[in-house]
């Protein structure tokens, strides 16, 4: 029988971590790099692992926009490690420049495309922008079709459907066709300053800013859609190099320096949990060790989220890591992201691993699970105070499991 959900509520933060302004969780601080371009060097990637398991826990994640964070960081620890992170040039000199928007770019990208000219203009032209809210981002998406329509963004650099290139405001049906990359970075500048004046700061994003974008702006081109809704990069070999996904969006620093073999050049980082090892090829590789990457495009964890849960987060009280681990063995036969349906293990009803909702979703309460089915970690559950083995239970009885 269904049952209303506890009234209790996730805190909701309303501001993103950075290096310079870490997120005390459970485990300790969190400190959050944003990779410039959304690439790093070799170097600087191995950097990064050498400081996760100096002022860290060893383990880093991939979050859902693209950044990379240490976990475990102790606040005696945190301005030494800051010094090493901005010597190593895996953080602004200051948290001014810090604030920045965010500029996630298609990860495919290619040196001199409109994709990387418009991120390489904006970087520096960023720091005339006016002060934006934090989780104000920009999308930088301009190969023919769309891969970034899932993560939020508030202004996108996109193609409409002749092909030419189009700024998208956030929460528009329609897109601002521009002449070309350099009209468009002058065409988002303009819409920052236009939505601090409308009162964004206040409305927070560009979606919740409802007054009609002005004349010089004007929305008239419909964007080219994505044509796979599969989200991009298959592990294993890739035209430049080979992808590799990180379980649950995290991996530990020795892990991901025993796959940065001398030929790679470089690291990309993706939304979708994945790192692109630019330059080296699968095929030139032994079969890969068992070393808590995913190598395999069949891997159940591939359809599956979860967040850190207990005892990383503070609002957690269940440790959805050993669950999702334990329900993946079960799904070892499955297939992978080619499956019809994902598993969701959440925490607490904000639902950091997913927002979008799952077919089935296991959300934390009071040390118990909830079942949703269908839905969001924060949608009507199904059944309640489900312990582990009764959550396993359930799925392997209904054969959920199976997805
Ligand atoms: S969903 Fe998970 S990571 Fe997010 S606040 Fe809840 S317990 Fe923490």
């Amino acid at each position: 029988m269904k049952e209303k959900r506890s009234s209790a509520t996730p805190q909701v933060r309303g501001w993103c971590p950075g290096a310079w302004r870490p997120m005390a969780t459970g485990d300790g601080l969190l400190v959050r790099v944003r990779p410039p371009l959304g690439r790093l060097t070799r170097a600087r990637m191995l950097s990064l692992c050498e400081a996760a398991e100096t002022w860290g826990s060893g383990l880093i994640e991939l979050t859902r926009r693209a950044n990379l964070q240490l976990r475990g960081v102790n606040e005696a620890g945190w301005p030494e490690l800051m010094a090493f992170l901005v010597e190593h040039g895996l953080a602004a000199p200051d948290a001014a420049a810090e604030r920045r928007p965010a500029l996630l770019l298609a990860p495919e990208w290619r040196e001199g495309d409109a994709t990387y000219e418009a991120a390489r203009l904006l970087e520096r032209r960023l720091a005339d922008w006016p002060a934006l809210p934090d989780k104000w981002g920009l999308a930088l998406d301009a190969g023919p079709a769309p891969v970034l329509g899932d993560v939020p963004a508030d202004l996108r650099l996109e193609r409409s459907i002749e092909g030419g290139l189009v700024v998208r405001a956030d929460g528009r049906d329609l897109a601002t066709p521009v002449a070309d990359v350099e009209a468009a970075v002058a065409l988002m500048t303009r819409l920052a300053h236009w939505f601090v004046d409308s009162g964004g700061l206040a409305a927070g994003r560009m979606r919740r800013v409802t007054a009609p974008l002005p004349g010089w702006a004007a929305a008239t081109a419909a964007w080219a859609e994505s044509s796979d809704d599969t989200p991009g990069l298959t592990p294993g070999s890739h035209p430049a190099g080979r992808v590799v996904g990180l379980a649950f969006g995290r991996a530990t620093a020795a892990s991901l320096r025993a796959v940065l073999h001398d030929d790679i050049t470089g690291v990309r980082v993706t939304p979708w949990r994945r790192l692109l090892l630019e330059g080296e090829h699968a095929s030139t590789r032994d079969a890969a060790p068992d070393d808590g990457l995913i190598h395999d495009a069949c891997d159940p964890r591939l359809a599956m989220d979860a967040c850190p849960g207990a005892p990383f987060c503070a609002q957690a009280s269940v440790a959805t890591q050993g669950l999702a681990q334990a329900l993946a063995e079960r799904r070892s036969e499955g297939p992978g992201e080619s499956a019809a349906g994902r598993l969701h293990i959440s925490g607490c009803a904000k639902g950091c691993a997913r927002s979008g909702p799952a077919e089935v979703c296991l959300t934390g309460r009071d040390g118990r699970y909830d079942l949703i089915l269908g839905g969001r970690a924060d949608d009507t559950p199904v059944a309640t105070g489900l312990g582990e083995s009764d959550a396993i239970e359930y799925l392997e009885t209904r054969d959920a499991l199976r997805l």
